[in-house]
């Protein structure tokens, strides 16, 4: 059994209507996406900003309330839980965040940010085991103890994100949501942090939602790789196989996007950016989601939603592949 299934899940945003009067619409941010994820595998979740995938992060962990669609964790829908199980799982599904500063509390010690989590979900625990397992998450992230004692500004980026990750695992998780973690660093520290996750995911067994819009990155830490786009889940397929050659056009146009290390291989290249602009999400296409911008798109295109369909072990929703 799958640790974590989303099926055909849905999220949206109430948004006022265009009207004085008119009544309020939904905003649709997530539409109809599936996924499984087992036990220490990472899911790559790639795509443009916007796109929805940090949404989806979110309302796998139940911080924003799903519109449609089931989120199953351990084969139990989220939805039926009552609050105090619901409290209780939270141990087991945690995030970290893009910008590792400013989600650290400037007021409190590093010991506290790391263990608070730990003191909703383990109330019996007393002071000075608060501040043990403080130590020892912070030492499991590589940082010595007496950086419980030290308050976020003393911290470079790379430790703060490694503060994020300790608070993260310090109740035990079985799944983290790791929500663009390292785009807010430097180059030379971006590896460092990939690679502890890829340790503490060998460690503890974890399972890993990777969201990032660096296909480099996601490359090094995934086994499976999930492109979204306006919305919509538009390939799914091992790591592997899809460097090796994506199916779909629009994940084609974000291989192509990615600079080259060579600056005269750089300049030399055509097609480094997606061509033309995103559609509205509140006039979301009536066919494919990349249609608008697709290179390929035919009539059909732009009046047929393309299902997910199976290509030998990977999935892809586009019109124009053949089995
Ligand atoms: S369905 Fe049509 S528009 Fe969409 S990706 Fe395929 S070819 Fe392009």
């Amino acid at each position: 059994m799958s640790l974590l299934e989303v099926r055909h899940l849905e999220v949206g945003y109430p948004v006022a209507g265009p009207g004085l009067f008119s009544k309020a619409r939904v905003l649709p941010i997530v539409r109809d996406c599936s996924l499984s994820l087992e036990a220490g595998r990472t899911l790559g979740v790639v795509g443009e900003s916007g796109c929805g995938k940090s949404t989806l992060g979110r309302a796998i962990l139940r911080l924003i309330k799903p519109t449609g669609g089931q989120v199953l964790w351990q084969g139990q829908d989220m939805a039926s839980l009552a609050a105090e199980e619901l409290r209780r799982r939270r141990a087991e599904l945690q995030i970290i965040f893009q910008d590792p500063v400013a989600a650290l509390d400037p007021r409190m010690t590093l010991g506290r940010i790391v263990s608070r989590p730990l003191a909703t979900f383990e109330p019996g625990l007393s002071k000075a085991q608060l501040a043990a397992r403080a130590v020892e998450a912070l030492r499991l992230v590589g940082l010595s103890a007496d950086f419980a004692a030290r308050y976020p500004h003393e911290l470079s980026g790379g430790q703060a994100q490694r503060v994020g990750i300790a608070r993260a695992i310090i109740g035990g998780p079985k799944l983290i949501v790791c929500d663009e973690p390292v785009s807010a660093l430097d180059v030379s520290i971006q590896a460092q942090v990939v690679n502890l996750l890829m340790d503490l995911q060998d460690q503890l067994g974890l399972a890993l939602v990777f969201i990032s819009h660096n296909l480099a990155v996601v490359r090094h830490i995934s086994h499976d790789i999930m492109v979204m786009c306006l919305g919509r889940v538009v390939e799914v397929a091992p790591r592997d196989a899809f460097y090796a050659r994506p199916l779909h056009p629009y994940a084609q146009a974000l291989m192509q996007a990615v600079p080259e290390p060579d600056p005269v291989r750089e300049k030399g290249r055509v097609g480094q950016s997606l061509p033309g602009e995103l559609p509205s999400v509140l006039t979301p296409p009536k066919g494919c989601v990349f249609a608008s911008r697709c290179p390929l798109a035919v009539g059909r295109c732009h009046e047929e939603r393309p299902e997910l369909r199976e290509f030998g072990g990977r999935q892809a929703a586009c019109h124009l592949i053949e089995g």
